[in-house]
């Protein structure tokens, strides 16, 4: 698997504290940039995401490529409809001699690895065979299986970045889209430090954990470890709304 970014909002924590700024400051917005150095904009981030005043992070954008996902991850990805794609179609693009992901449950054992590998070259053989007899791609395309790997451009806006960081990077979320979501974060985070500082499940990043009976219990470890944190963090005489 393979992530890149092409491309992102200029000066990205920036963007998003003159424009939280504004919301708080009678100065003219010409005016916000000068307040706002590297620690008034840490500030305004930490703020904005520890009181939930998230919509600020909306004017942040990022967009990433990624090559040699499978069509079994991609279709997660894509259910996330907070964010605008762009797939490779396997209507205009033959899928001839297509490559494909193999989960490591598989690779572990070489002889199911050995099974696996043969299916795959079975799909390919089926899909040249319903090609050379002139059924179009987009029918031949129904015997790939969902390890076909794909390649897809996506874009988010930082609020919707960190909210999907928080499901999918998850213990309980599949390992691929995991795996995913890991490398976009190690991309993103040095472009925007404040706005993706302490992204991640919802068990690092919040103290909190949605899985109930199903927890992976790593949550119990984070409780134990920052105790005074959250207790400080949580407690009624810490409200920031007055
Ligand atoms: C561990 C895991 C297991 C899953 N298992 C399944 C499964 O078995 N079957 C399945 O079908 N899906 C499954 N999903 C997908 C899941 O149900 C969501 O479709 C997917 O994660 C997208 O989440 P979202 O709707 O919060 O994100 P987005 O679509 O990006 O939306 C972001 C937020 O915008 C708001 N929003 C967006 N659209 C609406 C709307 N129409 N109305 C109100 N608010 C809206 C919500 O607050 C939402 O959280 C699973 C996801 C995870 C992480």
């Amino acid at each position: 698997m393979r992530v890149d970014v092409i491309d992102h909002t200029r000066d990205p924590d920036r963007t998003v504290a003159v424009a939280a700024r504004l919301c708080y400051s009678p100065a003219e917005i010409a005016d916000l940039g000068e307040i706002m150095d590297e620690e008034e904009t840490a500030r305004m981030i930490r703020m904005l995401r520890e009181r939930g005043h998230m919509s600020p992070l909306e004017h942040a954008s990022f967009t990433v490529g990624i090559e040699g996902l499978s069509r079994s991850a991609s279709h997660q990805l894509v259910r996330s409809r907070i964010a605008s794609y762009s797939q490779q179609s396997q209507r205009y693009i033959s899928q001839r001699g297509f490559r494909h992901v193999t989960p490591p449950s598989i690779k572990r054992d070489p002889k199911l690895e050995e099974d696996f590998r043969q299916h795959m070259a079975e799909s390919r053989q089926l899909y040249e065979r319903l090609r050379e007899a002139g059924v179009p791609r987009e029918d031949a395309r129904f015997v790939l299986p969902q390890a076909t790997a794909s390649s897809i451009v996506m874009s988010k806006n930082a609020r919707a970045w960190l909210e999907w960081f928080e499901i999918r990077m998850c213990t309980r979320a599949q390992w691929e889209i995991r795996t995913l979501a890991q490398r976009i974060l190690d991309e993103l985070h040095p472009l925007a430090p404040h706005l993706f500082a302490n992204s991640g499940p919802p068990c690092e990043g919040k103290g909190l954990c949605h899985e109930g009976d199903h927890s992976c219990g790593r949550i119990d470890q984070v409780i134990m470890d920052r105790l005074p944190y959250r207790t400080a963090r949580t407690g009624p005489q810490d409200c920031e709304e007055g």
